[in-house]
């Protein structure tokens, strides 16, 4: 079987990730069921039959100098320093609440083994589509979108996606390298790095809630410099409904043509993935990125546990779904990607969704009507037993109206797109001294 990197899809994947992202107090367990899951219907074999095949990947835990590339160095003394008594925590719960780490976000037992081991799993990825191992790779455990620089927020406490984007952007050793290789003269040479853009990176957030970490990390509304980083979040906003930002509305005129959003009004189905995914399509083809970051949070899919706001479906067969979104990007997309996880608080709902997507990027996807098999969890997958996630009879609110609006908003938002990503010379000349200064 051929191993090019076409062919590959990295799963990372290791008991310690699985033990420490089980003890995420927001999703208590979620993580073995994920895996185990994918295992028990033969996902993480290399004999699964597909055209792409699986390579089971271990994390390297990150270094706190890999997470300060990002995160702030008293908020990392905070979250990495060993566990004390509860005399001791009782006496810094000001010093903690600073830190967000209170509510929805407290301190557990192993959360700097979590830390390093999600924000691991999410660089090891990136850095296996960066070197050229693979051009997709998967990661479950991460996508974790609200965390921020000096303060865990919203159940995510390291900012992975984050850190990826940061790893991704920066200049790709192999493009440039082959692409210097088959200049035959100085001035070729010259030519082919003045040709070659800077990396660019797209990050599209399915997860119900607005990517707020990570669209607010890379939010640079007075530049007027193309951004290497394009971000579009797909979520519901309204007012009270988790995180309420400024940048979670739709585009207007005084914003970030690099720090999309595209909020949805309660009830968002098939019908209205299907109808809004050609505004994706073309802001994808407007940006032309080299890398796409998905964050494939499940949140949204019906009958999710804490999110009851919209009705997506799962099954790749029925346009619109979330499972027919993935296909998309997986089969048409020509840059490389990397699938990361999210919210989804009906963990068996969460391995069934997680588990369809990985065999839709494999190439060949596992039925919605397939059993779940004899599985350590199986008494959890009650009443169906099978691998589809029904969608509900929640109405749509969505209506032709919003969705004129969001067309007029986006034609303006693209329209001011392409005139920032046309190449500029200062782009050229930046690129020029980027690449002769490794
Ligand atoms: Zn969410």
């Amino acid at each position: 079987m051929s191993s090019s990197p076409a062919s590959v899809v990295i799963y990372i994947l290791s008991q310690d990730l699985v033990k420490y992202s089980s003890r995420l107090p927001s999703n208590p367990g979620r993580s073995l069921l994920v895996h185990s899951l994918a295992k028990s219907l033969g996902l993480l074999s290399s004999d699964y039959g597909a055209p792409r095949r699986i390579k089971v990947v271990k994390p390297k835990p990150a270094t706190k100098d890999e997470l300060a590339v990002y995160h702030a160095q008293d908020y990392l003394d905070a979250v990495l320093r060993k566990e004390t008594g509860s005399d001791e925590l009782n006496s810094e719960i000001e010093h903690l609440a600073e830190f967000g780490l209170e509510h929805d976000c407290p301190r557990f037992t192993g959360l700097a083994e979590y830390i390093r081991l999600v924000a691991g799993a999410t660089l090891t990825a990136a850095n296996a589509l960066r070197l050229g191992y693979a051009n997709i790779a998967i990661n479950w455990d991460g996508g974790r979108h609200h965390a921020q620089k000096s303060r865990a927020s919203g159940f995510c406490y390291v900012a992975d996606c984050v850190l990826a984007i940061l790893l991704l952007r920066k200049a790709d050793p192999a493009l440039s390298l082959s692409a210097l290789a088959d200049s035959t003269s100085e001035s070729a040479v010259v030519a082919t790095i003045l040709r070659q853009k800077k990396t660019r990176v797209m990050y599209l957030d399915l997860d119900v809630h607005f990517s707020d970490g990570v669209s607010q990390a890379f939010y640079a509304p007075v530049s007027s410099t193309p951004s290497q980083v394009l971000t579009l979040s797909i979520h519901h906003a309204a007012p009270g409904f988790f995180p309420t930002s400024p940048l979670a509305q739709l585009p207007s005129t005084s914003f970030d043509p690099f720090t999309l959003s595209l909020p949805l009004l309660e009830g968002a189905s098939n019908r209205t993935y299907a109808t809004i995914w050609p505004i994706v399509e073309r802001i994808k083809d407007i940006f032309d990125p080299n890398y796409v970051v998905v964050q494939c949070g499940v949140d949204g899919l019906a009958g999710d546990s804490k999110c009851k706001v919209f009705n997506w479906g799962l099954d790749v067969e029925d346009e619109g779904s979330l499972g027919w979104c993935v296909s998309r990007i997986v089969n048409n997309w020509s840059c490389k990607k990397l699938f990361l996880g999210g919210g989804g608080y009906h963990s068996p709902n969460a391995a069934r969704a997680w588990s369809h997507l990985t065999s839709i990027i494999l190439g060949n996807p596992v039925h919605v009507s397939t059993d779940i098999p004899d599985d350590p969890g199986f008494p959890l997958y009650a009443p169906s037993f099978t691998l589809d996630v029904p969608v509900g009879n929640m109405h749509d609110m969505n209506s032709k109206e919003y969705f004129a609006e969001v067309k007029t908003r986006f034609d303006m938002a693209c329209e001011m797109l392409q005139e920032r990503v046309a190449p500029s010379k200062t782009d050229m000349v930046q690129n020029a001294i980027d690449i002769s200064a490794r």
